[in-house]
């Protein structure tokens, strides 16, 4: 991927983009396509996808047959190649001792971010997402509605490519004809737990995935998304050629260097590199967003990681997309005469309102998938079905007020390298007969995860440490954490759901649950939003409803920072949508002088 060094940044940028995640990929392929030129900072390494991505690697060409470490908990193999809960070089702190009250911090440093390795699962928020609080008076309204984002939706998903089916469910918005995908067949455990799940009332039904299942329509969709923009069409049009169909037969964890999926790396950076208008420094770690005297964003601070050195470069705009923590930690820690408490934080919001998803699981063995046929059932790294939440209109008799999906595990893929068969049910088999016995409880396992929605509370936020710094100085973020008693109670409804769902099936719950404790600690499922909330006053928030800062005009947060709510929906979709109307915007405003 053509890259320019630090030192050569040296030119007056449109717009400098910080991350090259969604978000950021999202931004800069939208404005060079617009014809705006901008320079992308990247705190990781550049990666390859090509040729890096170890996805045809067997199991048992990688140590440990690729299983999991402490330092590579989603397996050796897995496309992340600097990151993780832990990263010697930039630490976090917690304000509290007690592990419930910790926020454990996922992060990937790498051209494309989390893009490289994430679930693919691209949900669009309903019209219920974005007013929580007009519904059950809890938590914070958007100041957009659906509407406004819903032409976005489809644009990300026509050029992403997601696979998926319309129900026409409560909140769980169609997309227009024609535009998702076929999906994927269910595998045989997602199509038994359909089967009872209709008996309890839960639809189970195709989950949304950025994977292709068929190569896009490169001859049309351009022309659809750039109407009357011969060049541009011409540029992603290629881009969406150089794509090709899922084969269905590799792990999406590792990456997919054929294109199949959606990586920030494969989709949204080579069209953008190719206007031109992209340059790219990695290893490029933000310091902080420098302000001039008339108040506006005026370039960025960075440390250049290959020689140590801070280096400054210039532009017109800048975009904040570093993933929710670093972008309130960069905002934070820019701190100036005019703005002494971080950049755009007159209303003392910034790091406030960080929200995660609510997370629980349940396993079960079901012995109606006992002794099944070895057949190919790899599918697409991941679900093929899911249950959107369906008990919007029982709130009330359930005692929390806002929803859960259930994503859902059952696969008779590839084994990995462990045991596959559980020391209590393998009683002692040796031989042929533990090969037996193997045999017939593989793919026999299913598990259940609660995918809910985190109200935000005053007690989830992030602040800097001043006591603590990272090896460039840069102070780390304290995190502060709660689960209120609202993600408890839906926990509880979730492991009894599952319970139910299990033995339905004529299934027995396997995994051992510990009361309280069930619910997943804050950041485990790694969908952190917040932190600089959008809002209709510069009072009660920190952006406006095109991602732009109320204090600073020319500054705009498209990664998950401005999200009031977390909608069960896992939030990427979303991220992209709004950061292509942020990207709209900008260059409207831009263009009108008005930044
Ligand atoms: C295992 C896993 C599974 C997931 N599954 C799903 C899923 O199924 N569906 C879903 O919607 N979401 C999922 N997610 C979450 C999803 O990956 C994120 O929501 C998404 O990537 C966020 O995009 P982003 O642009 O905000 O951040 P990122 O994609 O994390 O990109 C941020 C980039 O900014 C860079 N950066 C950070 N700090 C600085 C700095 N100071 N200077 C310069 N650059 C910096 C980082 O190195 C990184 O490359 C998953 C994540 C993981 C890890
Ligand atoms: S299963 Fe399909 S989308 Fe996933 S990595 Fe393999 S080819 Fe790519």
């Amino acid at each position: 991927m053509p890259m320019i060094r630090a030192e050569d940044a040296t030119k007056d940028y449109d717009v400098i983009i910080v991350g090259s995640g969604a978000g950021g990929g999202q931004m800069a392929f939208t404005l060079t396509l617009a014809g705006i030129k901008c320079l992308m900072l990247e705190a990781g390494r550049g990666y390859d996808p090509v040729a890096e991505t170890p996805m045809f690697q067997r199991r048992d060409q990688a140590p440990l047959l690729g299983n999991s470490t402490p330092d590579k908990e989603f397996g050796f193999l897995d496309a992340t190649v600097d990151g993780g809960w832990q990263m010697p070089a930039e630490p976090y702190t917690q304000a509290s001792d007690k592990p419930e009250q910790q926020f454990w911090w996922w992060r990937a440093r790498m051209m494309g971010g989390r893009t490289n390795h994430w679930g693919r699962i691209s949900l669009r928020n309903g019209p219920y997402d974005f007013k929580p609080k007009s519904r059950d008076g809890l938590g914070l309204d958007w100041p957009v509605d659906y509407e406004d984002v819903e032409p976005y939706y489809t644009k990300v998903e026509q050029l992403i490519g997601v696979y998926g089916s319309n129900e026409g469910l409560e909140n769980t918005p169609n997309s227009p004809d024609g535009v998702l995908q076929p999906p994927p067949k269910a595998r045989a455990g997602e199509l038994l737990a359909q089967k009872h799940g209709k008996t309890l009332g839960i639809p189970i039904i195709p989950i949304h995935r950025a994977v292709l299942t068929q190569t896009l329509d490169a001859d049309r969709l351009p022309a659809v998304l750039f109407p009357g923009n011969a060049w541009a069409q011409k540029i992603v049009g290629d881009s969406m050629r150089a794509r090709a169909a899922c084969f269905w037969a590799t792990p999406c964890g590792r990456g997919c260097s054929t294109g199949a999926n959606y990586q920030s790396t494969t989709v949204h950076l080579p069209p953008a590199l190719a206007t031109g208008n992209l340059d790219i420094v990695a290893n490029a770690h933000v310091r902080e967003v420098l302000v001039g005297n008339n108040g506006k964003a005026r370039g960025v601070l960075f440390v250049d990681k290959t020689t140590g050195q801070d280096v400054q470069v210039n532009a017109n705009a800048v975009v904040l997309a570093a993933s929710s923590g670093e972008t309130v930690r960069i905002m934070l820690n820019s701190k100036s005469t005019l703005f002494p408490d971080g950049i755009a934080n007159g209303s003392g919001l910034v790091g406030k309102y960080i929200m995660d998803t609510v997370g629980t699981s349940l396993q079960g063995q079901i012995p109606a998938l006992e002794n099944l046929p070895p057949y190919n059932e790899d599918g697409a790294g991941g679900s093929h079905f899911y249950a959107p939440w369906w008990l919007y209109q029982q709130a009330q008799a359930l005692g929390f007020p806002r929803g859960y999906h259930i994503e859902m595990g059952a696969t008779r893929g590839m084994p990995g390298g462990g045991n596959p068969l559980p020391d209590d049910l393998g009683n002692g088999a040796y031989g042929s007969r533990y090969k037996q016995e193997a045999r017939r409880y593989y793919g026999s396992f299913m598990g259940f995860a609660c995918r809910g929605e985190m109200i935000p509370n005053d007690n989830c936020f992030a602040e800097l440490d001043n006591n603590v710094s990272d090896t460039w100085g840069i102070p780390v973020l304290k995190w502060h954490w709660q689960w209120a008693e609202h993600e408890q109670r839906m926990c509880d409804h979730a492991e009894l759901t599952f319970r139910e769902l299990i033995e339905t099936m004529g299934g027995t719950v396997r995994s051992v649950t510990n009361g309280r404790n069930r619910i997943e600690p804050g950041g485990k499922i790694i969908h952190e939003v917040g932190g600089a909330i959008m809002g209709t006053a510069a009072a009660t928030s920190v952006c406006n409803g095109y991602n732009q800062t109320w204090e600073v005009p020319n500054l705009f947060l498209v990664d998950g920072t401005p999200f009031p709510s977390n909608a069960d929906k896992n939030p990427t979709l979303t991220i992209m949508a709004l950061a292509w109307r942020a990207g709209d915007y900008l260059v409207d405003q831009s263009r009108r002088g008005l930044l």
